[in-house]
């Protein structure tokens, strides 16, 4: 009998947080996703965000960090991306819930009478709304890993939890569990670690009438037997319930890391699920490549959102991962695209590198800078990905320099613009809302035959996923590819421009895709997109020496 069969209904671990935001919980519900997969389990994962956006999509990547987007064209939060590289459950529109979203249905409802008259408040109508969402989520799985965004002690969390709290008590006993993740932190005055912040984390969590099952602590070292003990008796959790998380240097690691402190054991004891031991070699060899690379490469990410690397998650693993296809370190360097003010700056700042990447992006600010970039790199010969905005400001490269159109550019910087190599669709062009009303999610693509693309993918026929307002403008089709550019990726139906590359004997790699492949990319299966290009640097790198 298979594993899966003998969960007979889903069961639920609540991920939740306090001390301070930032500690990874993301990362270590997907690796407790990772470790319960490893054991046979049929995974999935939820994020519940309180703050009131509706959704991320509006928010500044500065901010709030990458907007992850799901096939389904949902703009989620970037810890679904985390998700989505550690298990093989494909995360939706239904695995990402806001309170925004929650009240937005919850008024509604409210408007189309369907409470009947009844006063509507937060308990029951908006808990039971985030009930409801939790459990659709949960159907036709093993196990639902939930975690809720903030601190506790946040005042806007207090709903999601207190669904929660009402959870764990309709359900049986043994198909919940609340893992908390704390931190400890070490006073280096005293040499000592505290654990009175986790205590009183822990002091709030049962104030709000739900009791900690496991503790995850994040640590800069492992804690002694002691301190776990002192946590232990202070926050009423187990003594052998109290893991340690200390900092990792990648956190491919950190499913590793939690195993061997007996997470998901003690998450199988709990909730009473019979499995087989974890098959973790899938894990242990990406650490041990990680680890060991035969060789090493630095990319240059010119962007405008460097400030904080979050901004760029999923590209940065993705590059990761492509790393991990050829044996390679990937040393990601982040440039300012305002930096660049032209070839002798663009020089400067590329030349010693082995790959030139310019990714998605809004606004003009730093615009002229990638497109310097881009020229540098196509000039030199400079292995080239452009993703999003970096195939669009390929697209303004190229017209400038071989099509004899030198104000090229894309009309999203000035609408009425001459020589618009990049513009809005019709479609787009009265759109008034900004939320959510971009070419979002998978959208197929036809490859080329015979094209860089076409080899890469090994196919022609592919699906990616978007998130984009602009477009290739049809009219300079023609012309562009006159003056040798190639469009090697169309939409089925050939409306839409997907990708562009310049043939391997001008250029040996300069690819750009209107997509964004780093959403697909994982660990344990490096997107081919990536993979190659990295492949491309090395290759550059080494015709150098
Ligand atoms: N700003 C561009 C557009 O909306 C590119 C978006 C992106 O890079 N994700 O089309």
């Amino acid at each position: 009998m298979a594993v899966a069969n003998r969960v007979k209904h889903t069961k639920f671990i609540f991920v939740t947080g306090g001390v301070v935001s930032s500690l990874g919980k993301g990362l270590c519900g997907a690796s407790m996703g990772a470790l319960l997969e490893a054991r046979g389990l049929n995974i999935g994962m939820q994020k519940l965000d309180p703050y009131l956006n509706v959704d991320p999509g509006t928010m500044n990547p500065t901010q709030h960090g990458e907007v992850f987007v799901t096939d389904d064209g949902a703009e989620t939060d970037l810890d679904l991306g985390h998700y989505e590289r550690f298990v093989s459950h494909r995360m939706s529109r239904h695995s990402n819930y806001t309170s925004g979203q929650i009240y937005e249905s919850v008024i509604r409802k409210e408007r189309r009478g369907e409470y009947l008259g009844q006063t509507v408040q937060v308990i029951p109508h908006v808990t039971n709304e985030i009930r409801d969402c939790i459990l659709a989520a949960s159907e036709g799985l093993d196990l639902l890993i939930v975690e809720i965004g903030g601190t506790v002690g946040d005042i806007e969390s207090l709903p999601f939890l207190e669904a929660i709290r009402q959870l764990r008590l309709q359900l049986d006993a043994r198909d919940t569990v609340c893992v908390h993740l704390t931190l400890l932190p070490f006073i280096k005055t005293a040499g000592e670690i505290k654990t009175k912040p986790t205590q009183h984390s822990v002091m709030k969590m049962r104030e709000i009438g739900i009791q900690p099952d496991i503790l995850v602590c994040r640590t800069e070292q492992a804690i002694s037997r002691a301190t776990r003990d002192k946590l232990a008796m202070f926050t009423n959790v187990r003594s052998d319930s109290v893991m340690s998380l200390p900092d990792q240097d990648t956190i491919y690691k950190v499913p590793l890391v939690l195993h061997a402190e007996g997470l998901d054991d003690k998450l199988c004891e709990l909730l009473n699920i019979w499995s087989r031991e974890p098959r973790l070699e899938a894990w242990e060899r990406i650490v041990h490549t990680l680890e060991n690379p035969k060789r090493k490469i630095s990319i240059g990410v010119v962007g405008k959102y460097v400030d904080l690397a979050e901004s760029y998650k999923s590209l940065h693993e993705a590059l990761i991962h492509g790393g991990l296809a050829c044996d390679a370190a990937v040393d990601i360097v982040y440039v300012d695209a305002e930096q660049l003010l032209d070839d002798a700056s663009a020089a400067s700042h590329l030349a010693h590198l082995g790959g030139v990447l310019v990714p998605g992006g809004f606004g003009e600010r730093g615009s002229e800078g990638k497109i310097a970039a881009i020229r540098f790199a196509r000039a030199h010969k400079i292995p080239f990905l452009g993703i999003c905005l970096g195939m669009q400001m390929a697209v303004c490269e190229y017209a400038r320099t071989f099509a004899d159109m030198p104000n090229a550019h894309s009309s999203e910087f000035d609408p009425n613009l001459e020589g618009a190599v990049i513009a809005l669709m019709v479609e787009q062009e009265d759109v008034k809302e900004m939320g959510g009303t971009m070419r979002l999610g998978a959208f197929d693509c036809d490859l080329a035959p015979g094209s860089l693309a076409a080899r890469i993918y090994e196919k022609v026929r592919i699906s990616e996923r978007h998130r984009h307002r602009y477009e290739f403008n049809n009219r300079y089709r023609e012309r562009l590819e006159r003056a040798g550019l190639r469009l090697s990726g169309l939409s089925p139906d050939g409306k839409l421009v997907e990708m562009i590359e310049l043939a391997t004997d001008v250029h040996p790699f300069f690819v750009g895709c209107q997509f964004h492949p780093e959403f697909k990319s994982r660990p344990t299966a490096p997107h081919p997109l990536f993979a190659a290009y990295i492949a491309a640097c090395l290759q550059y790198q080494r015709s150098r020496t």
